[in-house]
């Protein structure tokens, strides 16, 4: 693989931080090292001396001084050691990822922890889209992925999809356009890049098949593409066994993929991780450097103790848990579609996530109806609109997530939606 042909001028732009290396470098000595060089500030001047955390299982996390020390203190721009070592492990076991063997130079795997998934996609697009470039996507697609797209500048062209993500034969027609032969030619637009959501769609919630999957990436190898596989939702899958990733099958060394632990941990506290070849994943880092520095080391640490406690054992059994939940919070909110819905919209249950898309029938744009109408009604959804690449057209879908309401709420909700809509109609 040629990793050059895919960076933007900025990204091959992006050298290593002096300082940051030294310091990184001053984190792997050992202590009889007498450092002059760091602007790392005295961390006894800091108001903060040491922290307990309860978990819901009677457990305690405790941070001793020198523990709290260090998560006061700038550390690695690609996160802590311990932290990077379990999350490492846990790809390659789930995932067992081929490129994971590679030598450096054939873009072997790499990782690196970022401040929730959003900011390694919002540094992943800057790292590879010009203005003007072809970008492919499967829309209506999550609204936080079209705003770090659509400044850039760039041409968004939508690949058809259905409940089972993309469709790779509708891939293939879009592809056609272009020869597979003129993709290394000066000027080329053959897009360079595929972005998808393949586990519980934001905003619907479609999961892609293992057999989409391989047809997708033979065509992803076909024009020497990259593709970026945005998986929060990949520890929300229903059922057993999970399907195989892009990362699972990648031969090559084209899949970026970004993990969070926004939907099983906590959200507020942002770890993401960007997983991909060596090249590409060290100029995030170099980006990162320039930017936020490294994720919260506090946060990374709080995080790294708790898996190390649990082990991935015990992580896995956390998820079950979690699945547990959603699941049952799926059901409710089908049952209560069936029960109020059934004449007035069209949906496929979800089998991962937490959101279910709805196409309202007789409603061109539900915009209008949500904006102006459902707060009259007590009742609020995303109006599919902002997830379309050009969010001006109308849209006759809603999205409802399940994750935060009660079975009892959602009921309520969705009679007072069909009430809404009757009222529309
Ligand atoms: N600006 C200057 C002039 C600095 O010296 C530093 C830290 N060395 C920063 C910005 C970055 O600080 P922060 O840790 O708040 O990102
Ligand atoms: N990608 C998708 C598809 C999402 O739905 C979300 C959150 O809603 C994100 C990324 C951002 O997640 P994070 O909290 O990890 O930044």
């Amino acid at each position: 693989m040629n990793y050059a042909r895919f960076l933007t001028a900025v990204s091959g732009a992006r050298k290593p931080s002096p300082i940051r290396m030294l310091t990184e470098l001053q984190q792997r000595s050992p202590p009889s090292l007498i450092s002059l060089a760091g602007g790392a500030p005295n961390p006894n001047t800091f108001p903060f001396q040491s922290a307990s955390i309860q978990l819901k299982n009677g457990q305690t996390l405790n941070f001793d001084e020198v523990v709290t020390k260090r998560a006061l203190q700038y550390s690695a721009s690609n996160g802590i050691p311990e932290l990077l070592t379990w999350m490492k492990n846990l790809q390659k076991n789930l995932h067992s990822p081929p490129s994971a063997d590679y030598a450096p130079e054939k873009g072997q795997m790499d990782m690196c922890v970022t401040t929730g998934s959003q900011e390694g996609l919002c540094k992943v697009f800057e790292m590879l889209v010009n203005p003007g470039d072809n970008v492919l996507l499967d829309a209506p697609t999550y609204s936080g992925t079209l705003a770090a797209l659509q400044p850039l500048g760039c041409n968004i062209i939508n690949v058809p999809s259905d409940q089972h993500g993309i469709i790779p034969t509708a891939l293939k027609t879009v592809l056609s356009r272009w020869d597979p032969s003129e993709v290394h030619k000066p000027g080329s637009s053959v897009p360079r890049i595929l972005y998808t959501i393949p586990n519980g769609g934001n905003p619907t919630g479609a999961s892609m098949t293992a057999e989409r999957k391989k047809d997708v990436y033979e065509l992803a190898r076909l024009y020497d593409m990259l593709i970026i596989e945005d998986d929060p939702y990949y520890f929300l899958q229903f059922d057993k066994p999970w399907a195989p990733t892009f990362l699972s099958m990648d031969v090559d060394g084209r899949i970026i993929r970004t993990d969070s632990f926004s939907k099983i941990l906590s959200s507020g506290l942002r770890i993401g991780f960007v997983t991909g070849p060596k090249p590409l994943v060290d100029r995030i880092v170099l980006h990162i450097q320039a930017s936020t520095m490294h994720t919260s080391t506090f946060t990374q640490l709080m995080v790294s103790h708790l898996l190390h406690d649990w082990e991935q054992e015990g992580f896995l059994q956390h998820i079950d848990r979690v699945i547990e939940f959603y699941k049952r919070q799926r059901d409710a909110m089908v049952c209560s579609a069936e029960k109020w819905l059934k004449d007035l919209a069209e949906w496929h249950p979800p089998s991962a996530g937490m959101f279910l898309w709805m196409k309202l029938k007789g409603v061109a744009d539900t915009q209008q109806l949500i904006m102006e109408k459902a707060l009259e009604k007590e009742v609020l959804l995303v109006p599919g609109g902002v997830f379309m690449i050009n969010s001006g057209e109308p849209c006759p879908y809603v999205r409802a997530a399940f994750s935060l309401s009660t079975p009892e709420q959602i009921d309520e909700a969705f009679r007072r939606l069909a009430l809404l809509i009757r009222e529309a109609l």
